[in-house]
């Protein structure tokens, strides 16, 4: 996993504010282990083993990040943001975490910390109430600055060159099997710049009616839609898009279905203004698939938070009460399912901001019929 570390101006911004939330909250120690909290408070992130690596943020002094002496040397160090503390094959790092944090009522602890690293830790700290790390970090990670927002759109617009070369009929579908097309998928995204492959849905005719398809053995054919959904991960941020296409003359069903899909995803977009609640985005777009009639086919929520997690807050579903913030970033994604025949959804990563909602994915949003 590559470190892409920024200036360590930026982390101690975050870490001002992380202790700005631990203070109103009453936290008095934050412990981020594997996941993305870490990364996004230190720029590096934990190889996920069973040796243990933690960042303990107490109100005051320099963070600690314990890691093991192994590891030592990939850490790129930030003065003032943590102090390394490597330990040795022979030491128990629980002890030495307990040892930093005795005393401390309240600790919040990262969602994916494995829960071996807890367990060991309960027994030294008997006293110690413990809570989540999202609730502090998460809502500093929610609202995304210009420069996140840019590695959000550099990412989208990465992938948007092949979601265009699918549209242009450049990339050869019928006679291959989607897990084929998965695969060149694949290898373009990390050919356009990401680090990481995240996924690469391909799901051909009636598999196209199943949202999270596992690409297989099944031959693309002439004459069927094409669902592609693909994203990875480019300098720490991730892209994730869907378009459609079909392989041939599109039928009178699905090219009237797909405009209420358009219709929906734009409508979507429109609504995704500062102050609007997600549950109100994710309204927008099934009022249009509902007036259509196709309601009881959009069987999904609109949308999912994006940055340093392919998902993360805020999710953009019916009982999100939350009011969209400037540089809060999600995916607009409505789909219509119809069992047994096909299936379609069109997908944008967008981004709440003072210039109103903007679109990171801007290749054609209409059903293009392809002759490959
Ligand atoms: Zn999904
Ligand atoms: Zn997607
Ligand atoms: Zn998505």
């Amino acid at each position: 996993m590559r470190n892409a570390a920024l200036d360590t101006s930026v982390y101690l911004d975050r870490l001002a504010r992380v202790r700005a939330a631990m203070a109103d909250q009453q936290v008095d120690a934050v412990m981020l282990s594997v996941g993305h909290d870490l990364p996004y408070m230190t720029g590096y992130t934990a190889m996920p083993l069973e040796r243990l690596t933690m960042l303990v943020v107490q109100r005051d002094g320099d963070p600690a990040l314990l890691i093991p002496g192994l590891e030592a040397a990939r850490v790129v160090p930030q003065p003032g943001v943590f102090d390394l503390l490597p330990w040795s094959e022979t030491e128990d790092p629980t002890d030495i975490v307990g040892r930093l944090v005795s005393g401390a009522k309240r600790i919040a602890v990262g969602d994916q910390m494995w829960s071996r690293f807890l367990v060991e830790l309960l027994p030294h700290l008997p006293n110690t109430q413990f809570t989540r790390a999202v609730d502090v970090v998460g809502p500093l990670r929610m609202s995304k600055d210009r420069a996140e927002l840019d590695a959000l759109a550099a990412a989208g617009a990465a992938v948007d060159k092949i979601a265009g070369e699918l549209q242009r009929g450049e990339i050869p579908l019928i006679g291959r099997t989607e897990a084929e097309v998965s695969s060149y998928l694949g290898h373009r995204i990390i050919e356009e710049g990401h680090q990481v492959v995240n996924f690469a849905i391909v799901a051909a005719g009636e598999n196209a009616a199943s949202p999270h398809h596992h690409p297989g053995d099944r031959v693309i054919q002439p004459g069927e839609i094409v669902l592609t959904d693909f994203g990875g991960t480019m300098n720490g941020y991730c892209s994730d898009t869907t378009r459609c296409v079909f392989t041939g003359d599109i039928p009178a069903d699905v090219a009237e279905a797909y405009d209420v899909l358009f219709e929906s995803q734009a409508a979507g977009v429109s609504a995704a203004t500062i102050g609007t609640a997600c549950e109100d985005v994710d309204r927008a777009c099934r009022k249009v698939i509902d007036d259509a009639g196709y309601g009881d086919y959009f069987i999904h929520r609109t949308g999912h938070g994006i940055g340093l997690e392919a998902h993360e807050d805020p999710y953009i579903v019916e009982g999100n009460k939350r009011p969209l913030e400037a540089g809060h970033a999600f995916s607009i994604e409505p789909g219509i399912y119809i069992p047994g025949k096909w299936g379609m959804r069109l997908e944008d990563i967008a981004a709440a901001t003072e210039a109103g909602p903007e679109r990171f994915n801007n290749s054609d949003h209409r059903l293009v019929s392809v002759d490959a």
